[in-house]
């Protein structure tokens, strides 16, 4: 393809993907007056023919809160979602225990529809007049030596080439830009597929829009190797989210007829399926869904190209944290950014000459400094993504393997113990990771040491209620506390639903 003359076929930042992430980003990008093309394979979602489909919803906690109060939408959209303040679990009798999330009222998760989140951000950005999005434009290629990308229109049929300043993939978990990246050996990548998959279904409302589980609570059918969760939609309705093996007992591959997926809701969730009305029918009309843990590195080539959210580190949603990861990316590379124009640095985007090597040159010779700030995000960044990457896999491990382990159970048991009686000073992994922004890796090192205190406090016990907790205490106060007081948001008790930004 000949190279295009400047015009319309240049632009400052590209930015791959119109998703939560990249729709936060430009509109965070855009409020520092840059200039944005933001290219989406998908239609736009505020179209009626792009809202369609099923309603997919996410529980969003602190650290995706506090990106979206640093670019001053946290009220809104705490408005569009619902607090969750516990999980409701059902037993295979249809017992409910609510379990209260955090060690008050003041922390819960908030269920949010993506769609809507979407739509709002889209908006957002939009209106700024900086933001010009392309839908139906799907980028097929990328020349990272050129900043060249090949974008498909998906309604005309049509391709085109785009020269970019600077290329940001924000498109997911099957990131093209990503892809190519590896392809052209500028980053490694590594996938690690769960032998898991998962359906959406809906259970609807009531009567005149009621809900027919209790409202603010995250539902949960926990049955050791598969599970059914739901959050709810503020129409009354919640989405379900089955999460099954592919193979084997109780697997995906069992559930091959309607007699089959009934029989399985029947045995399993009984009071879920007289809920769902058609059950049969959404399940095989639904596609199943898989899960990775996808890790690469670098993200960025100089600081032409970076990859953010998912295409970065996507993550298995057993935390509930892959968006919130993605949305506290945008933090840090504000922050990254505000460090970088602090220190007397520039941050512009030059309409280079794009032809040969003279990329490279500016760049090397260039004061933009986007080299810079892109370092330093991936180096302040990368550590806490591998660390919740990582958590969210033990947080499947533990639901696969361990919740049916009676000692297991006892350390839970035991930890909601002495999270009640110490509020202020045990902080579990769950909470620093749902409730407070201290970074990934931070939570996992205090997590590990939680493990350490449960596991002496349950070695000579047979029942919770026998904990020690004077010993409890020594223990939090020797081992745990320690570490805690190095991070100055929990200085004073941590958490809160509310962001509080004190980075
Ligand atoms: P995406 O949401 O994947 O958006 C990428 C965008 O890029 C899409 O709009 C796509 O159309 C576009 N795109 C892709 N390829 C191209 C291309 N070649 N050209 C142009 N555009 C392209 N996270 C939470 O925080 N809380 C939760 O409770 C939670 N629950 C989850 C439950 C499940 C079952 C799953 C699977 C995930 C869950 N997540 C959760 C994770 C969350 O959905 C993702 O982390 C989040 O959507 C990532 O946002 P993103 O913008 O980076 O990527």
């Amino acid at each position: 393809m000949a190279e295009p003359t400047r015009g319309e076929s240049e632009v400052d930042i590209a930015l791959i993907g119109g998703g939560p992430v990249g729709a936060l980003l430009a509109y965070v990008l855009a409020r520092r007056n840059f200039e944005i093309d933001v290219y989406e394979r998908r239609t736009d979602l505020r179209t009626t023919d792009g809202g369609g489909g099923r309603s997919i919803n996410l529980a969003l906690s602190i650290r995706g809160l506090t990106a979206l109060k640093l670019a001053g939408l946290e009220e809104e959209v705490l408005k569009i979602s619902i607090p969750m303040r516990g999980r409701m679990i059902h037993s295979p009798d249809g017992q409910l225990v609510f379990q209260q999330y955090g060690k008050d009222d003041s922390e819960y998760i908030n269920s949010i529809s993506r769609g809507t989140l979407n739509q709002l951000l889209l908006n957002k950005a939009e209106e700024t007049g900086k933001v010009h999005f392309h839908f139906k434009s799907k980028v097929t290629d990328l020349d990272a030596k050129r900043n060249s990308l090949r974008i498909l229109d998906e309604a005309k049929k049509t391709e085109s080439e785009i020269l970019a300043d600077i290329v940001i993939g924000c498109d997911g978990a099957a990131s093209a830009v990503r892809t190519r990246l590896g392809k052209d050996n500028y980053i490694t990548s590594t996938e690690a597929a769960l032998d898991y998959g998962y359906k959406e279904l809906t259970l609807p409302a009531g009567a005149n829009g009621a809900y027919q589980i209790e409202k603010n609570a995250l539902h949960i059918w926990p049955r050791g190797t598969f599970m059914l969760i739901a959050l709810p939609n503020l129409d009354g309705s919640f989405t379900c989210t089955l999460f099954l093996p592919f193979k084997g007992q109780n697997g995906l591959d069992s559930l091959t007829t309607k007699e089959a997926v009934l029989n399985f809701f029947k045995a399993h969730f009984a009071d879920a399926l007289d809920l769902i009305p058609d059950l049969a029918r959404a399940f095989f009309d639904n596609p199943t869904g898989h899960m990775s843990t996808i890790k690469c590195d670098p993200w960025n080539v100089e600081g032409r190209v970076l990859l953010l959210g998912d295409a970065a580190h996507a993550i298995v949603p057993f935390f509930g944290q892959g968006m919130n990861c993605g949305f506290e990316d945008v933090t840090v590379l504000e922050h990254c950014m505000t460090d970088h124009t602090n220190r007397g640095g520039a941050l512009y985007v030059d309409r280079r000459t794009h032809s040969g090597n003279s990329i490279h040159k500016r760049q090397k010779e260039g004061s933009s400094g986007w080299e810079m700030v892109f370092e330093d995000f991936v180096q302040r960044r990368k550590i806490n993504t591998d660390a919740i990457a990582d958590l969210a896999v033990e947080n499947f491990v533990e639901m696969r393997d361990k919740v049916g382990n009676p000692h297991f159970q006892l350390e839970k048991a035991v930890e909601k113990i002495i999270q009640t009686k110490f509020p202020e000073l045990y902080m579990s992994r769950y909470r620093l990771v749902t409730f407070t922004n201290v970074p990934y890796a931070f939570a996992r090192q205090a997590g590990e040491i939680c493990d350490d205190i449960l596991k002496t406090l349950c070695k000579d016990i047979k029942a919770a209620d026998q904990v020690d907790l004077i010993q409890a205490e020594k223990l939090i106060k020797s081992k745990l506390s320690p570490l805690l007081s190095q991070q100055p948001e929990l200085a004073h008790g941590a958490g809160g639903n509310t962001a509080v930004l004190k980075k």
